[in-house]
């Protein structure tokens, strides 16, 4: 998880969106495992998770659902990133899944006043998804998205939000990308010495 945000930490779950993507996801039951170790979900939702997975029609339904999501905001954040204008169509994507987020929640009003109570009983893919909708959303509101950068690594293309003083960070880790490059750049320097 690199993103620093759970709708770029979705979107990342494919690499080398302009080449030739890679999926890391597959299926419904993958987007569960993952959405676990992202920490979207965790104790009681795992146990509905299962019961839901097994529902083979609708778990196939909701993980068409969930790519055509995903890929709408990769789109959508790789405009803003180059800071152009997101494709309507791709909006329409994105705000369908505030309607479905909106379905399992209320506004209610206690001592503290109103407050948003999302049910617990909510299906747990969906859950997920809200949550990633909810980031991706507070990601377009905030303004951060002049902070939005793709890495420059090979076959990566991942997102990322900059958080560095400087604003120029190039890689989604230096652990992987930025270590790769560094030493393709050392092996072009050899190469050009010898
Ligand atoms: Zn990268």
């Amino acid at each position: 998880m690199v993103g620093g945000n759970a709708a770029l930490d979705f979107v990342n779950t494919v690499s080398d969106w302009s080449g030739e993507p890679v999926d890391r996801l597959g299926d419904a039951a993958g987007f569960g495992a993952w959405a676990g170790v992202a920490g979207l979900l965790y104790g009681d939702d795992l146990k509905s998770l299962r019961a839901e997975l097994a529902d083979d029609e609708n778990a196939a339904k909701f993980f068409e659902d969930a790519v055509a999501m995903r890929a709408a905001m990769r789109r959508i954040f790789e405009a803003a990133a180059k800071g152009e204008a997101a494709r309507d169509d791709d909006l329409d994507i994105f705000n369908s899944w505030k309607v479905r987020a909106a379905r399992h929640c209320e506004i209610r009003q206690d001592k503290d006043g109103f407050r948003r109570r999302c049910a617990d009983e909510a299906p747990a893919l969906e859950r997920a998804m809200r949550l990633i909708f909810e980031a991706g959303e507070e990601l377009l509101l905030n303004e951060r998205h002049d902070r939005l950068r793709i890495c420059g690594g090979d076959d990566c293309e991942w997102m990322f939000l900059d958080q560095s003083k400087n604003g120029k960070r190039r890689w989604c880790s230096m652990a992987t990308c930025g270590n790769e490059h560094k030493v393709k750049a050392f092996r072009k320097r050899k190469k050009s010495a010898a």
